[in-house]
């Protein structure tokens, strides 16, 4: 254990255990030994009352007085107080000493408040405790209750005293050995606790170190349960992350090769030909700026699309939508036209959100192009435009050729295309939709596909007019 152990789980657990432990025994301890102190102190004092009222009738019985002191019952008294270590006064109704086991204030009268109340009847008893002695005092009465003196017998509970040191040394034994069970079992309740974190981490180091592809790895506690689980969802993520970076890698590698390919067939070829006529020079140049073209168009989407993904702040402003798809529509119709594609638009209220310009304008432009490059000739593309308090919708829809429905899921991925060699004819790189729904997503919105093959393809967007960062 390196450093301040309290940064120890395993520690503080064990502590704490061991304090509760230790807390329990000693608090049973002290209860204990109160309670058995208490019961004893209680006997004692229910004794001594109970030989004080014995005396006391037999006082009564023999007409006790100060004259008549010699005899069995002075003997009796005596004794008594001997036994109880303490002393024992008897006081007539004239609060006049006729009895004390100590003889100095024999005959003396008694000036005790205590006295006095138990002798009027004010009180049935007193009793009263000091340090290590407990004074009782008791009527001297008969079966009337006519009081004819008290009885003051103070008693010392110094054997009390000896018996509870001796039960006290006895308990300390058995806390001592208590301790070792409370430390033993603190140490073992605080290694079960950690054990699975400490399973759960080494089999993080394995997965860490490359020996293992997951963490086979299970605990019998519920939040470490769900901790492995998180963590399971987390390291699938990170799985597929890596599996699509490689993908992604290896798809730019792939469509940057091909163009340049092109490029190496059409300059071999000429290379290899002596006296290439000037107009197959012009031709094969011809092709070739276009392989550039397309080179550059991939390189300038792959640096869009990296754009979007570093999730770079927004240049949100007040944008007119109408104005903005009128002036994308005005951009494509003359493209449409050539192929006899009709380009329609229908607004359905005026719309302003706020929005970044560019990124949403290239999302837009991306989806109406689509709807025109993969029509059919003399199609229609129908583009509308709503909203509502909160939202406002865009809807592309044409009449084109459709996506088969296990291509859908896909189109929005990097360089996914449902039929490469169309979609190389009309110059896409694959990662137009990919661009379309990052730019939609960055203004947290969402993008739905409904596509019939052979009957078109309709794209619904939506979008907060507020931006809510
Ligand atoms: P591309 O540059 O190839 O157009 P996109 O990411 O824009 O790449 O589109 C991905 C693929 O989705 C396209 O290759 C095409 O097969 C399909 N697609 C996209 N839009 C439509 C549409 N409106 N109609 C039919 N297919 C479409």
């Amino acid at each position: 254990m390196k450093g301040n152990p309290f940064k120890s789980l395993k520690f503080v657990m064990f502590l704490s255990f061991f304090l509760f432990f230790m807390l329990i025994i000693f608090a049973y301890n002290v209860l204990m030994l109160k309670s058995y102190n208490k019961k004893m102190i209680d006997e004692k004092l229910a004794f001594v009352q109970n030989q004080c009222s014995i005396l006391g009738n037999q006082i009564l019985v023999n007409q006790y007085t100060m004259d008549s002191m010699q005899g069995n019952l002075n003997v009796q008294i005596d004794q008594l107080a001997n036994v109880w270590e303490g002393r024992i006064l008897v006081v007539d109704t004239n609060y006049r000493i006729i009895k004390d086991t100590y003889t100095i204030n024999q005959g003396n009268y008694i000036v005790y408040d205590e006295v006095f109340k138990v002798m009027r009847g004010e009180k049935d008893k007193n009793i009263s405790m000091a340090k290590d002695t407990a004074e009782v005092i008791i009527p001297i009465a008969n079966a009337d209750k006519v009081i004819s003196g008290v009885m003051l017998a103070s008693v010392s509970l110094k054997d009390i005293e000896n018996t509870n040191g001796y039960v006290s040394s006895q308990a300390n034994v058995l806390i001592l050995l208590f301790s070792f069970f409370a430390f033993a079992a603190a140490f073992v309740i605080s290694n079960i606790c950690v054990h699975d974190i400490k399973k759960l981490n080494s089999k993080i180091k394995e997965l860490d170190d490359g020996h293992l592809d997951d963490l086979h790895v299970k605990s019998r506690y519920n939040e470490l349960s769900q901790l492995i689980d998180s963590f399971s969802v987390l390291l699938t993520k990170m799985q597929t992350v890596e599996a699509s970076r490689q993908e992604f890698v290896s798809n730019v590698s792939h469509e940057l090769k091909t163009p340049i390919t092109s490029m190496k067939v059409l300059a071999d070829s000429l290379l290899m030909q002596e006296d290439v006529p000037a107009e197959m020079y012009r031709e094969f140049m011809t092709d070739m700026v276009d392989e550039i073209d397309r080179e550059n168009k991939i390189i300038n989407d792959l640096l869009t699309l990296v754009k979007m993904d570093k999730k770079a702040a927004l240049e949100v402003e007040q944008v007119n939508i109408n104005a903005l798809l009128e002036l994308l529509l005005k951009r494509i119709k003359p493209i449409a036209a050539k192929r006899n594609i009709e380009v329609v638009f229908e607004s359905f209220r005026d719309v302003v959100g706020e929005v970044d310009e560019v990124k949403l304008s290239l999302a837009f432009s991306n989806l109406i192009e689509n709807a025109v490059k993969y029509n059919n000739d003399g199609g229609n593309v129908h583009v509308s435009l709503n909203a509502d308090h909160k939202f406002f919708y865009v809807k592309v829809q044409d009449n084109g050729v459709g996506i088969p429905e296990d291509s859908q899921a896909q189109v929005f991925e990097r360089f996914y295309r449902v039929d490469k060699a169309r979609s190389r004819e009309t110059g896409g790189t694959g990662l137009g939709l990919a661009i379309t729904r990052n730019a939609i997503l960055m203004h947290k919105g969402a993008i739905k596909l409904y596509s019939e093959p052979g009957e078109g393809t309709t794209f619904t967007v939506r979008i907060p007019l507020k931006y809510v960062n």
